[in-house]
């Protein structure tokens, strides 16, 4: 270990109870992405004590979810950098990170944090107020002078990532333009390993419409969109291919009137988790083609990617690289992994800005209510933070194809 690491681990230890207290008033607060005052009210915390930890705080307000936090804190001006440490051209930081859980109101209530050894329980604490808490440290260790990043930092808090972001995403998306990488603070893989890929998502709904009649005294006159329906969905599924990784799932199905009508109406919606853009582009274009097995039934088709593919390129396996070593001079090894599920860093990625994903803190049980978080490893993981943001500084943002 280095001395600059340990150093950097002994400040964060002796934050350890003031993260577990904070961590603590954060899932204390419910904030399922459908509840604006609860997301509104975790975002308020958290502007508190980034303001309070000297980081420059603007509420973005949102009409329909969560307000967006954006923060900003170490060095302000340097060559294209303008305002109160606002970056416009790619010059900082950034750390990504959500106000909202999948968790109902009322839960924080049922299922109060608590501590148990090392772990602490409690709706969202893994995914991902862990998350939340390791940028206020970091705000806090760069007021005390502690830490000292060699770019500005940018923390942008959504308010809608369990539901793809569709307010958040603009924002997320302009602020990830503007900065040389993007550190993601959502729950590590289940090895503490960082993501370094992650699949692109996709919504499939195939929508039959058929004709009515009597089951039982006229049945030739109808077309029953249900049987049509069952076909279309397993010809969907033979899209699937385990060896790439790409999987189809039939979520949801719906139709028919009652048992003795010919249905006349049946809709299903499908989950497409995807490798990469080639692979969407061959659902896709198989999806928009199907076309019905009985000619007098009609198919209507949506196919939409509403995540694109975190795609391990050059620039984000350089990053890993950079976050393995600053890990390793920390005292532990970083490993990194692929998953299947998307985020906010994958609109990132997909605009070309290297992304370093799963930087929160060890623990398991995402969206189950085995959540748990390991409380020893806040201090490794804002050690390793706190070493990228002195040590790395990313691509240039002109050497960057976007
Ligand atoms: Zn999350």
């Amino acid at each position: 270990m280095t001395t600059r690491a340990r150093e950097l681990l002994a400040y964060f230890e002796s934050q350890k109870s003031a993260a577990v207290d904070l961590l603590g008033r954060l899932v204390a607060i419910d904030s399922p992405t459908s509840d604006k005052a609860g997301v509104d009210r975790v975002g308020a915390l958290v502007g508190e004590e980034l303001r309070a930890a000297g980081a420059r705080v603007t509420i973005i307000p949102q009409d329909n979810a969560g307000d967006v936090v954006r923060a900003t804190f170490g060095p302000v001006g340097g060559p294209g950098v303008r305002g109160a440490g606002v970056s416009s051209d790619g010059q900082a930081a950034m750390l990504l990170a959500h106000l909202d859980t999948v968790w109902p109101r009322g839960e924080a209530a049922r299922r109060p944090f608590r501590i148990e050894g090392p772990w602490a329980y409690g709706p969202g604490v893994y995914d991902m107020k862990a998350g939340v808490v390791l940028c206020v440290l970091l705000a806090r260790a760069v007021s005390g002078g502690v830490l000292k990043p060699c770019l500005p930092v940018v923390c942008l808090f959504s308010g809608d990532e369990e539901t793809g972001s569709p307010a958040s995403r603009p924002h997320v998306e302009a602020e990830a333009r503007a900065a040389r990488y993007v550190l993601g603070l959502e729950p590590s893989n289940p090895d503490g390993g960082a993501k370094t890929a992650r699949k692109g998502v996709g919504r499939l709904v195939v929508e039959v419409i058929g004709v009515p009649a009597h089951a039982g005294i006229d049945p030739e006159k109808g077309v029953n969109a249900i049987e049509e329906l069952s076909a279309q969905i397993l010809a969907v599924k033979l899209l699937e291919d385990r060896a790439m990784s790409t999987t189809v799932n039939a979520g949801l199905i719906e139709g028919g009137v009652a048992r003795n009508v010919v249905a006349p109406r049946a809709r299903a919606e499908l989950d497409v988790r995807v490798p990469s853009p080639v692979e969407w582009a061959r659902i896709e274009t198989a999806v928009l083609n199907l076309r019905p097995r009985n000619p007098g039934a009609r198919l209507r088709v949506e196919a939409a990617l509403t995540h694109p593919p975190m795609v391990r390129s050059a620039a984000i396996a350089a990053l890993y690289d950079q976050a393995r070593r600053v890990a390793r001079d920390a005292g532990f090894d970083l490993g990194e992994g692929a998953t299947g599920g998307g985020s906010d860093g994958s609109y990132c990625a997909a605009l070309g800005v290297p992304v370093l994903d799963g930087l929160g803190v060890e623990g398991e049980g995402a969206h189950a209510e085995s959540e748990r978080v390991r409380l020893d490893r806040i201090a490794p993981r804002a050690a390793l933070l706190a070493g990228l943001l002195e040590r790395v500084e990313g691509p240039e943002p002109r050497t960057r194809s976007d």
